[in-house]
């Protein structure tokens, strides 16, 4: 407390601090995996491990990232490495003498009828085998993966949607659990990933508190729409940036609460070292030989003094090392071997093991002044009474109330809500129905009462406005009532309006083709090659490609989703925050879906509002 105040405040301060720390234990407990999801996950890796095995003698299917780091949240995506190693030393003795060919019975074993019917997907075929000469200490990745995928596809049961994805940095492929609707990664080339891996869960067991912070930062991160998109891709921080950033916060406090990798590399014993694809992963894995941290901030004035860190931090100005526990200055950095080949950015964030890695270089300058900003917010509420008082008025306070001033809040997002930033004004939400409607031919749900233009049965959504048909089919949106603010400051201006759709074309496929073909046709568009072209010319084609699908059109649609958007908060913030919310078990569909709507929706809302403003529309 601090100094002159009366004793029975700081009674107060202490015992709320701690509910504090409780609400924080509560989020990982509310998150976190249960039980059963666990033992789902356990026994998929088993059934892959199984059939993988039959194809690839000797391998080993090993689970990383959230489903083993500490920092699992539910339907958080199972992410898997195929270790080949021992697989190709067994190819390597069945090869026999030079030029004689011969062939790995293994790797043409045919999938019995069961399985193959099981192995959902058109190309399932009881006769089909997986024939392959492939030699994989000479096959190349994108070999490799097609070969893992035809696997997956014909062989696995209750797994579809297989897609190899060729273009990531680490190429995988990716996979849909029929039943439960997990969706997963496979990569072949990522044996690094196991090394952060169990770096991340070291730091789990190393010191209690690092769930819990993990935990409310990436979610509060996800609330401030900073970080957190499920799918991956685009200039948010993935989880992984924002865990090590934690990690680095806890590595610099005053005493630290968790140690340097250098540190854990010194506990190591000799000829002990670990070298990766050329890296020294080499550190101790024994949390018995770690010297007890001294620091004992609560979890409260840990929360709070990240904030104030990195509300403070020149993120472009210096590259964040875990192996050594400090922001490294840009200048003397960059002159190191490591320094010269690392993607700098707005926000540098090295990886720990690969050295030459920036695991935020995605992350733009938007989102990292955005952070910034987020991070200063977060600190003035940290040092205002509603963080530490519970109220006795049964107001929000202390976590609830650090994640209400997001705008979006708790619930309604959902776990695998998604985010898209445009900026806002009331034609942007009839652009986006437009966008919707009228150029990709979803059907939208407008108001109560308004019919929609196929198959119905769209709900809308309860709390919010939404938006309104007028004759021309575009819509004229009136701001939702202001929702009742807890307490505190001035309400910010808020307003919100959803939509539920139905998609019935797979519209957001090989539109570059359709748009060249429209063009021979004499549509005039200069620029179709590198991008969309005019509102008209897009309608087109979805009409081209709805004509070329054919009479396929089902009585269900493809997809189905929600989209809510809604004004950011605070004064100056007039972006609009477009959450999409797929109804379950759509996997890797919507994701298809929504990673096109990423760059094509804002553009044509941006196209849609510039020629209203020159009063087109
Ligand atoms: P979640 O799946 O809940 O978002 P996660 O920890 O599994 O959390 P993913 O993005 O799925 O995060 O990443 C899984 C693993 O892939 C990480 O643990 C890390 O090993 C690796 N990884 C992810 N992003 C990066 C990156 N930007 N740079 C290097 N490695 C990464
Ligand atoms: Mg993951």
């Amino acid at each position: 407390a601090a100094a002159g105040e009366a004793p029975g405040e700081e009674g107060i301060q202490v015992h709320a601090s701690q509910e504090v720390d409780a609400q924080m234990s509560q989020l990982v407990q509310l998150f976190e995996l249960s039980e059963s999801e666990r033992r789902l996950r356990h026994l998929l890796v088993t059934l892959f491990q199984e059939v993988f095995s039959e194809f690839f003698p000797g391998c080993a299917i090993l689970p990383f990232g959230s489903s083993v780091n500490g920092f699992d949240i539910h339907g958080c995506d199972l992410d898997l490495f195929l270790d080949l190693e021992k697989t190709k030393t067994f190819q390597a003795s069945a090869k026999g003498p030079p030029g004689a060919q011969v062939r790995m019975d293994v790797l043409g074993t045919k999938c019995t009828p069961l399985q193959a019917e099981e192995g959902a997907g058109p190309d399932s075929d009881s006769e089909d085998s997986i024939l392959s000469d492939i030699d994989l200490t000479t096959a190349t990745v994108p070999e490799v993966l097609e070969l893992v995928a035809a696997v997956l596809r014909k062989c696995v049961p209750g797994v579809h949607s297989v897609q190899a994805v060729h273009s990531a940095r680490r190429p995988v492929v990716k996979f849909c659990h029929k039943d439960s609707g997990l969706l997963g990664d496979i990569s072949i080339n990522n044996r690094l990933a196991l090394c952060n891996t169990r770096f991340l869960q070291l730091c789990t067991e190393a010191d209690e508190r690092v769930r819990p912070l993990v935990y409310t930062l990436r979610y509060w991160a996800k609330q401030q729409a900073l970080a957190g998109n499920p799918f991956g891709g685009g200039p948010l921080l993935n989880n992984y940036a924002l865990t090590l950033l934690v990690l680095f916060f806890l590595q610099t406090r005053s005493p630290p609460a968790l140690p340097t990798l250098a540190q854990l590399r010194e506990l190591t014993g000799d000829g002990n070292q670990a070298i990766v694809d050329g890296w020294d992963c080499s550190f101790s894995q024994d949390t018995s030989r770690l010297v007890p941290s001294a620091n004992t901030e609560s979890l409260c004035s840990l929360l709070a003094e990240f904030f104030r860190v990195f509300g403070d931090h020149d993120f472009a100005g210096c590259v964040i090392s875990l192996q050594e526990g400090r922001a490294l200055p840009l200048p003397s950095f960059l002159l190191s071997e490591v320094g010269a080949k690392l993607k700098l950015g707005p926000f540098n964030v090295q990886d720990p093991f690969e050295l030459s890695h920036n695991v935020a270089a995605n992350v733009n300058e938007k989102i990292a002044l955005r952070f910034q900003h987020c991070c200063q917010d977060g600190a003035k509420y940290c040092r205002s009474l509603q963080y530490q008082r519970k109220s006795s008025k049964g107001k929000a306070w202390g976590l609830v109330r650090l994640f209400q001033p997001g705008v979006l809040e708790a619930g309604e997002l959902g776990l695998d809500g998604l985010l898209i930033t445009i900026p806002f004004t009331l034609m942007v939400c009839a652009a986006i129905t437009f966008v919707l409607k009228d150029v990709l031919k979803c059907s939208c749900t407008g108001p109560a009462g308004e019919p929609t233009e196929q198959g119905g049965g769209e709900q809308p959504i309860v709390g919010s406005k939404h938006p309104r048909s007028d004759e021309g089919g575009s819509l004229s949106v009136s701001p939702a009532k202001k929702r009742p603010r807890p307490e505190g400051p001035a309400p910010e201006e808020e307003e919100s309006v959803s939509w539920s759709c139905a998609v019935w074309h797979r519209v957001w496929m090989g539109r570059r083709r359709v748009r060249r073909q429209l063009r021979h046709l004499g549509s005039p568009q200069p620029d179709a090659e590198q991008e969309a072209g005019s509102l008209e010319v897009e309608e087109k084609v979805s009409e081209a490609i709805i004509q070329q699908e054919g009479d396929s059109m089902g009585s269900e649609p493809l997809l189905r989703f929600t989209a809510c958007a809604r004004v950011g908060g605070g004064q100056e913030d007039t972006r609009t925050l477009l959450c999409f919310t797929p109804t379950p078990q759509q996997g890797l569909l919507f994701q298809d879906f929504y990673h096109f709507l990423q760059g094509f929706l804002p553009r044509m809302v941006e196209r849609y509002v510039g020629r209203a403003a020159w009063g087109g529309q």
